[in-house]
């Protein structure tokens, strides 16, 4: 968990335009109070970082340093993880390729998709394979992910990169600065829980499957037993604002939800989780229906939990 995003990027300002952090943190605070708040300490920090003619494109920039928006982004990273290259047809009829890859440095670790043939031919030709450290120019982010096309370049790099970050990493965050897009976690009390849900996954890829008839349909592996499967969606509240959070098994079974069958101790279990704080580590996504954020959360943790590993890390500093 790191919240030195902001700090780093103030940091990254001040050396590159010869202005002093606090002058530069002042005209973000400036500019945030003058937009009412409505852009988060990162956003204002891009924003007065265009004002002063600061650009990071010449800039070897860490993945923790990435912010949504950004252009022309260089930076330097070790493969972890390459998906499988997919085909699609483009709006055009002509066949296209993408692929993902997640690439890591000692700061964070970020998702790449190219977009480019060329680019997804060193995927193809095993130029670039796991382990691999590449240097990217002119990416763009979206969301929190670095998007290649046919301008940006790939190339693999003979640097090497030590004590890569593999761990997810969650920023941590108010519920009022939460983006689309970021992988957040916040510290939160339980102020409302839905009643749960239920629907049927196949026991193979996991995937949700309709019954027809007496039978459930996977539409890869055919006629299946299901497994049932549980969604429950909370409000989540910490002072600055609320938001939705939907969980899935694992989170659930950390938060004590774990009867299912029995709906009378479910009912009880439930209610056991208003007004608890607790720490809330997820994706954020744009919900269509509601047309708001919610919190996809992928992992809840003790809050006393925090405060020993707190206590470690600084006993051992
Ligand atoms: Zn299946």
């Amino acid at each position: 968990m790191t919240s030195g995003n902001y700090e780093r990027i103030v940091e990254k300002i001040s050396n590159i335009s010869g202005i002093k952090k606090e002058e530069i943190e002042e005209k973000i605070k400036e500019k945030r109070s003058k937009l009412s708040g409505l852009i988060s300490k990162e956003g204002a920090a891009q924003v007065i970082a265009s004002e002063l003619g600061v650009s990071f494109e010449d800039e070897i920039l860490k993945l923790g340093e990435l912010l949504p928006g950004m252009r022309n982004v260089k930076v330097l990273g070790k493969v972890l993880n390459i998906s499988p290259v997919r085909s699609f047809k483009t709006k055009r009829g002509d066949e296209s390729k993408v692929v993902n890859l997640w690439i890591a440095d000692d700061s964070s670790n970020v998702r790449v998709v190219l977009w480019d043939t060329n680019h997804v031919a060193l995927i193809e030709k095993g130029d670039i394979k796991d382990g691999t450290v590449i240097e990217i120019k002119n990416g763009s982010m979206r969301d929190n992910e670095i998007h290649l096309g046919n301008f940006s370049e790939i190339n693999v790099s003979k640097e090497t990169i030590e004590d890569i970050v593999t761990k997810k990493v969650f920023k941590e965050k108010e519920i009022v600065n939460f983006l689309k897009g970021e992988s957040v976690s916040v510290r939160a009390f339980v102020v409302q829980a839905f009643e749960p849900k239920f629907f049927n996954v196949c026991p193979e890829c996991k995937k949700k499957v309709e019954k027809e008839g007496d039978i459930f349909h996977c539409n890869t592996h055919g006629k299946v037993v299901p497994e049932k499967r549980a969604i429950l969606t909370l409000v989540l509240d910490d002072g600055t604002e609320s938001i939705r959070a939907v969980l899935f098994q694992e989170p659930l079974n950390k938060l004590g939800i774990t009867d299912f069958e029995d709906l009378e101790k479910l009912s009880k279990q439930k209610g056991d989780l208003l007004g608890k704080e607790m720490i809330f580590s997820g994706n954020i996504k744009l919900n269509n229906f509601f047309n708001n954020l919610e919190i996809i959360v992928e992992d809840v943790n003790e809050v006393d939990m925090e405060e020993t590993i707190n206590k470690l890390e600084k006993s051992n500093s």
